[in-house]
């Protein structure tokens, strides 16, 4: 056994047993007991904590018990008999108990081999069918057959180095005029609710690399500059980040000096007569893109609209799972009065009834496998709809509502980060991160 307190317990029990039935044959009073045994309890205690049990500390309280003993006679009406009593037993019990207790050795007994696959019984053996007279209990996991992750046990721990900010209390909310958390527990993010060289320092460790997705297509091009300009100062400022324009124009994009861990990659694409199918073919673009080239280059994935400019940094606090961002012209709607599209024939369809919040088809992401997930099915519903000869109310941003509410994001951006431009600013806005840029809609998409 492993020593525990319980190892010192037993012999004070012992002992005050012996002691008790010592009072009642012998001349000595119950206190004289007491103080050997607290001793002894204290010096079991310290023991335990800073030293290995070996048969010394063991004749260690007996020796303590025979000078308290002693001294004892000297001072109270007790025959040096008695003591030694008591000190014989102790030292029968603590013989007795060093057999049962193991020692820690300074040579490791065991080599496990961490790498070593797990033995795995198969289903054909006699443990499955033992299983198989219980088919109705579906609380017991059957083991299965084939290990199913494979987890780098050897990994190096991140540690953060020491830093001073603000202490947290439970019980002083940063922020009470905001939802700080959804009912599935995703965080939302608010300015004020974060401390940004606390993620950074966590973040700089995993040396991450995010892929940010976005398009000029026709006319758009004349948003590369604001986009990527202020992309380049306040998202993810210090971060690796690669950027990935598809337009159909290449030669118009201006060139322009970008922070050392941020890359341009220039992509081109075919353009459509239609505003909506430019949009739409988004999803398409991306999840192929991801499948052939940004599944081997980037961790992280984001899904930005070309027609936006940052005022205010945009950093890892958006690095999630499935990351979706509220859309800042719904975000108090009840849910039956928002956008989603309600026809029960498009593949968008949310059911009355139903809906978290309205999300921004203009900022979405995550890690690549999940985009890849989201784009993938958005795109099969749009593809769907269109053989139906039905085009849901807003385009790809009606599936991925559809798509959210039913794979519930990991992690949610307040409106900050999708400010509308044309919307007066609410106080719970404190910050305007990014804002969409006033256009002429009729010209800027004809
Ligand atoms: N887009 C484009 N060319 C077009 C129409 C759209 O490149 O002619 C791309 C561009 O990245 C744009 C995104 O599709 O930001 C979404 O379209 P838009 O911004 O017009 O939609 P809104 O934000 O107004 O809903
Ligand atoms: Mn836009």
């Amino acid at each position: 056994m492993d020593i525990k307190k319980v190892h010192i317990v037993i012999p004070i029990v012992m002992a005050g047993i012996i002691g008790y039935l010592g009072t009642k044959i012998m001349d000595i009073k119950k206190v004289h007991i007491v103080i050997p045994i607290v001793m002894a309890g204290i010096i079991g205690y310290f023991g335990t904590e800073i030293m290995d049990i070996k048969k010394v500390h063991i004749l260690i309280p007996i020796v303590m018990a025979g000078i308290i003993g002693y001294l004892g006679t000297k001072i109270m009406d007790i025959k040096e008999v008695h003591i030694l009593i008591p000190i014989v037993m102790a030292g029968i019990i603590g013989y007795l108990g060093i057999p049962h207790i193991s020692w820690p050795s300074s040579q490791p007994v065991r080599q496990v081999d961490l790498d070593e696959t797990s033995l795995v019984i198969s289903r054909q053996t006699d443990l499955n069918e033992a299983f198989s007279v219980l088919p109705s209990i579906p609380h017991i996991s059957r083991p299965s057959s084939q290990p199913v992750r494979q987890v780098d046990l050897d990994e190096t721990s991140l540690v953060i180095s020491r830093m001073s900010y603000p202490q947290p209390f439970v019980d002083k909310p940063q922020r009470t005029d905001v939802l700080l958390m959804s009912p599935w527990l995703a965080p939302i993010m608010w300015e004020g609710t974060f401390n940004r060289d606390i993620l950074n320092a966590q973040y700089r460790q995993k040396k991450f690399v995010v892929g940010v997705a976005t398009f000029a297509v026709k006319k758009y091009v004349r948003f590369i500059e604001g986009f990527l300009g202020s992309a380049n100062k306040f998202f993810l400022s210090g971060h690796r980040v690669n950027f990935y324009l598809f337009t159909d124009h290449p030669e118009k994009v201006p060139s322009m000096k970008l922070a050392p861990e941020k890359s341009l990659f220039i992509i081109p694409v075919q353009n459509y007569s239609r505003w909506q199918d430019i949009s739409m073919n988004r999803m398409d673009i991306i999840s192929n893109r991801i499948r052939t080239h940004w599944h081997y280059e980037v961790d992280y994935l984001y899904s930005m609209d070309i027609d936006v400019q940052m005022f205010e940094h945009i950093g890892v606090e958006i690095i999630d799972t499935l990351v979706g961002t509220i859309s800042s012209w719904q975000y108090t709607k009840p849910r039956d009065s928002n956008s989603y599209e309600r026809r029960p024939e498009s593949r968008a369809a949310i059911p009355s009834g139903e809906g978290d919040f309205y999300y921004a088809a203009s900022f979405y992401g995550g890690s690549v496998s999940e985009v890849y997930k989201l784009t993938t099915a958005c795109f099969k519903g749009v593809t769907e709809d269109r053989a139906n000869g039905i085009e849901a109310k807003w385009h790809e941003e009606s599936h991925l509502n559809k798509y959210l509410l039913y794979h519930k994001p990991t992690r949610l951006l307040s409106p900050e980060y999708y400010w509308d431009e044309e919307l007066p600013r609410p106080q719970i806005i404190r910050v305007k991160r990014l804002s969409s840029v006033r256009k002429d809609l009729e010209e800027v998409r004809s």
